[in-house]
C-alpha cells in the first residue's frame, strides 16, 4: 500500500457509513449533510467555471453559449468528482 491509511490497523471493524461513505471508525463524526453541501458547492463552482470559460472562448458569448458552458462545467465537475471520489 502506498500510504499508512490502509494499514493493519484498519483490518477490522471498517464498515463504511451509509450516509457519508466514510469509514465507521470509533470517532466517526457523520458529515453526510456537509458532504451534500460540499457537492452543491462544487457543482456551483463548476458552473461558474464553465460560465467564465465562455468568456475566455468568446469575447461576447451569447446567452445559449453561456447556458451550455455553465451546465457543461457543472456536469463535468460532478463527473470528475464522482470518478475521483474526493
Ligand atoms: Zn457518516
Amino acid at each position: 500500500m502506498h500510504s499508512g491509511f490502509v494499514g493493519e490497523r484498519c483490518s477490522h471493524d471498517m464498515a463504511t457509513c451509509p450516509k457519508c461513505g466514510e469509514y465507521l471508525a470509533a470517532d466517526h463524526r457523520c458529515w453526510g449533510v456537509r458532504r451534500q453541501l460540499q457537492a452543491l458547492g462544487y457543482t456551483v463552482g463548476g458552473g461558474l467555471a464553465g460560465f467564465a470559460a465562455a468568456f475566455v472562448v468568446s469575447d461576447r458569448p451569447s446567452e445559449p453559449l453561456l447556458f451550455v458552458t455553465a451546465i457543461l462545467g457543472a456536469v463535468l465537475t460532478l463527473a470528475v468528482r464522482r470518478y475521483a471520489r474526493f
